[in-house]
């Protein structure tokens, strides 16, 4: 018996071998038809499909034998990966000086007969052979020879086809991995963005918005004046009206200023609530607010009205009256003018006594 020589370039064989992950592997029913179709057209009870590492031959595919791998030494098909190209067949083990005195000869499974066909990669490394295996010395007809031939390059390829559907499975895997992860970046993303906006959006309506009240404050106030100027048609006048509560510093003074603060809330409310038509409605300061509505004259005097009468009857449990100045916008005049001049007719309202609506001087 004779040890196998070591094929020439073994690193790469080995390094290819390795690369189709393959050794150790469950059966697989592409390999088992091929032993299967290999045994019953060469008509052998023992047909392989065994791969050469770098110890031992191991059986991808076996019928008629129970072992799963042998030592490389005593593999016939580690003499037959010599030649790629070639299909090696031994018709009595016996004769032949390679594997004469060989356990597997001498022993069970008493090889007597022997062809197995090299299976090649692309790049022309021989891995292992497709072969049949008889306990009677014999020989291949010339049409078992060729299928047995054809039978081994279809190993290869589904060999090839293995490695090649199995790179595919990982890199789309890698790739959902990797488009699962794109999407988690996204929404993080989106949702920190989102947060960035509504906190921007917080912001900007914090500083329009008076903090006790919750009412627009009086930058807010001049914003949505001059965008009323801006729309306004000659249909119904814009009204501008300054209340001003009346001696709210006794208020304070004798109730404290939380029960100041609850006054002020009430007034917003009864503002929020009584506003004259479809106007808005401002904090402008200290105990000061500021209603924008559209309204001729004389009924903007009496919405007004009707506002100072609602404040002065509010349950509150302590008297409360407010003053309030009113001026309708006049064309063409800065917003700044016609407050100014609401807020002169406010004074006159103090002036006069309080509890009253005085309107702006019309020219
Ligand atoms: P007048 O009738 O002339 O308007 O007298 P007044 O006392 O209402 O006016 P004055 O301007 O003398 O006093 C306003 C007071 O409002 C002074 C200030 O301490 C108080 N004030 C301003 N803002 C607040 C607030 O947010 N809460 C409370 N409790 N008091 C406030
Ligand atoms: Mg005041
Ligand atoms: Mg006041």
């Amino acid at each position: 018996m004779q040890k196998p020589p070591t094929p020439v370039n073994e690193a790469q064989r080995l390094q290819a071998l390795r690369s189709y992950d393959i050794l150790d592997t469950p059966p697989e029913r592409d390999f088992d038809d091929l032993v299967a179709i290999a045994a019953a057209v060469c008509d052998a009870p023992i047909a392989l499909v065994s791969l050469i590492d770098e110890q031992r031959q191991w059986f991808k595919a076996r019928t008629g034998l129970a072992a799963r791998q042998t030592p490389r030494e005593l593999a016939f098909c580690a003499h037959a990966i010599l030649r790629p190209d070639q299909t090696l067949v031994v018709p009595d083990a016996r004769d032949d000086a390679r594997f004469a005195g060989n356990p597997l000869v001498l022993d069970d499974p008493n090889i007597r007969f022997y062809a197995g066909a090299p299976l090649v990669t692309p790049e022309g490394h021989a891995l292992g052979t497709l072969c049949v295996i008889d306990t009677k010395p014999r020989d291949l007809a010339d049409k078992q020879h060729q299928a047995l031939t054809a039978l081994s390059r279809q190993a290869s390829r589904a060999m090839e086809l293995r490695r090649v559907s199995r790179a595919l499975a990982r890199q789309l895997q890698e790739s959902e991995w990797y488009e699962h992860r794109l999407l988690q970046y996204q929404s993080e993303l989106e949702a920190s963005n989102a947060a960035l906006e509504a906190s921007n959006a917080d912001l900007a309506a914090l500083t329009r918005t008076d903090p006790l009240t919750g009412l627009p404050n009086r930058r807010a106030f001049a914003l949505a004046l001059e965008q009323a100027v801006a729309r306004s048609h000659a249909a119904a006048p814009l009204q501008v009206a300054v209340l001003d509560i009346d001696h709210f510093k006794t208020i304070n003074d004798v109730h404290g200023h939380a029960e100041g603060d609850r006054v002020l809330l009430a007034v917003a409310d009864a503002l929020r609530l009584y506003a004259p038509g479809p106007g808005s409605v401002a904090r402008y300061g200290g105990e000061e607010f500021l209603l924008l509505f559209e309204a001729p004259q004389p009924q903007a005097q009496l919405q007004c009205e009707f506002v100072r009468e609602a404040i002065a009857n509010l349950p509150l449990g302590l008297p409360l009256t407010v003053s309030i100045g009113l001026a309708a916008y006049r064309t063409g005049e800065e917003p700044a003018a016609t407050f100014a001049r609401a807020d002169q007719a406010l004074y006159a309202a103090k002036r006069g006594g309080r509890n009253r609506v005085v309107l702006a001087e019309s020219e």
